[in-house]
């Protein structure tokens, strides 16, 4: 067996539009990459930058504050790396992005404007009517029109099979059109439990503690400017601002994180919130990292003997698998897509997730990280609340916008799917075969939470029963017409059907929805 390590070039992107005469490159917030389409063949003699600061964009939701910090504080220094390159950058805060243009051709009278295709229909829209040419995007592994070519003609887009075919291409831990070990997926050697009391302090010796960057006179600068209102604890430097801290993050994430990544990736701790997960797809999101060289460096370590397979693969299958699938859906499906709404749910976004005080010993955890750092992990979001939501029918574009405006690394184009079609399963199957409902028994298992809970996982009904564990089953009997169709679910609703107790159950939901709504629960 021959494993191949070396630099990846898939054949994307690249047709910058020349012209003579003087050229505006618009680089929209989520672009910060020198080696972007737009910017790759940039010259300082005959180009100026134009970067837009919209105040309607930063007034549209109730950001955590961390998410706005962010995100204006990269565009900053990024602006200010152009200016240490020779460009002359038109940095402006407008009321919108389109107004922002109108105020830069007016006072520079550009001959064209070009951008790089946005990662957003909305964006892309605003770009059409205000006339940019826009050059091919290269932020992404897979183009949206490969990745249409790849689904053309399927009935099912199972994201297994878009992570195999784009392995295949890429080249990723392969040997010919093989994966190099004979595996292709590891899941299952990274789905462990948190470890238990007694071994645990060696395993968090394996968790180092994330970087911090001290904040400087542009981090101060942009905290500054943001607006009364936005919500979160302020930063401290968690998240990098510029490429090169977004780089040695990764380099610490290689060298000191990723060998321990896969066994505990869906393990929730109340004394641990980062485990050994990546925390890079704000920098990827944002042109900070290309997902070329964070693959590129794992793969390395791999390679190197330094990381087992399981991580290597865990990690890649993240980035070329489920983010980039996450990514085509979100060009595939149409602009309806964001009304789906299958199980009818039309609760508003709980308290308990904006604020209110809760028992509910996961939600409390889950909720407090996601204040502190603008971020929880991918099981915290789809079992904890993204689970709750689907179980106790919140509506699914209020969902999604909530955890976009909460998420330090949220964009559209990543909410739409995870939330809607993963942890809502809004578009009645689309995306996920099957719905991520659970009660509190797989809390438990997966977690350190119940045990100091005053709810009991185990209860269904009464005053202690666990919110979890009610409202599934009540879950399973509201929709049950719908989900015995679905032949990985119909086993749970003919057990739902068993129980007889289900009139108090049904009861208690109906007291639990109504705690839920009021954040008393
Ligand atoms: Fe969450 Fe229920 Fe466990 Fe409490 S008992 S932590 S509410 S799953």
């Amino acid at each position: 067996m021959r494993l191949s390590c070396r630099w990846h070039l898939p054949t994307i992107g690249g047709n910058v539009v020349r012209v003579n005469g003087r050229r505006t490159i618009w680089v929209l917030g989520d672009q910060l990459d020198r080696q972007s389409a737009a910017l790759a063949d940039a010259d300082p003699a005959t180009d100026t930058i134009l970067m837009v600061e919209s105040t309607t964009k930063l007034a549209s939701k109730h950001w955590h504050v961390q998410r706005a910090h962010f995100v204006i504080t990269s565009m900053r220094r990024f602006a200010e790396s152009l200016r240490s390159d020779g460009f002359t950058v038109d940095y402006r805060r407008s009321l919108t992005l389109a107004s922002g243009l109108a105020e830069h051709r007016r006072e520079h009278s550009p001959e064209r404007v070009v951008a790089m295709e946005p990662a957003s229909r909305h964006g892309w829209a605003m770009l059409e009517r205000c006339g940019v040419a826009l050059v091919r995007t290269n932020q992404f592994l897979c183009h949206p029109d490969e990745f249409a070519a790849w689904a053309a003609g399927r009935t099912s887009l199972r994201m297994e099979d878009f992570y195999r075919w784009h392995r295949r291409r890429l080249g990723y831990l392969m040997d010919g059109d093989q994966p190099a070990t004979g595996r292709w997926n590891y899941d299952a050697d990274n789905r462990q439990p948190p470890p238990k009391a007694g071994g645990q302090q060696s395993v968090l010796a394996q968790w180092p503690e994330p970087l911090v960057t001290p904040l400087d006179d542009i981090d101060h600068a942009v905290l500054a400017d943001l607006p009364d209102g936005l919500w979160g604890d302020t930063p401290i430097g968690l998240w990098a601002t510029s490429h090169a801290e977004a780089h040695r993050r990764l380099d610490h994430f290689v060298d000191n994180v990723l060998p321990s990544f896969g066994p505990h990736e869906d393990a929730m701790l109340s004394t641990n919130w980062h485990l050994a997960h990546a925390m890079l797809a704000q920098y990827l999101n944002i042109g900070l990292l290309h997902p070329r060289d964070v693959c590129d460096a794992v793969e390395q370590a791999y390679c190197a003997g330094l990381v087992p397979i399981a991580s290597a693969e865990g990690f890649i299958r993240q980035v070329i698998g489920w983010r980039e699938y996450v990514w085509g859906v979100y060009w595939l499906w149409g602009d309806d897509y964001r009304d789906s709404n299958a199980f009818d749910a039309h609760r508003p976004v709980p308290p308990a997730f904006t604020g209110a005080p809760t028992s509910m010993r996961c939600v409390e955890n889950t909720v407090a990280n996601l204040a502190a750092h603008g971020w929880v992990h991918h099981i915290e979001r789809l079992m904890v609340l993204g689970n709750l939501a689907l179980i106790a029918g919140v509506e699914p574009w209020a969902m999604t916008n909530w955890m976009w405006a909460s998420f330090v690394d949220g964009a559209e184009w990543v909410m739409l799917p995870n939330v809607i079609g993963m942890a809502l399963h809004a578009d009645g199957g689309r995306m996920a075969t099957k719905p991520y409902a659970a009660g509190g028994a797989y809390i438990d298992r997966m977690s350190d939470f119940c045990g100091d809970c005053r709810y009991d996982r185990k209860q269904r009904t009464g005053d202690d029963a666990c919110p979890f564990t009610t409202l599934y089953w009540d879950f399973l009997d509201r929709h049950s017409t719908r989900l015995a169709a679905n032949n990985r679910v119909v086993r749970q609703v003919r057990a739902g059907e068993q129980l007889s107790d289900m009139p108090a159950v049904r009861a208690r939901a109906r007291d639990v929805m109504a705690m839920l709504d009021a954040g008393t629960l």
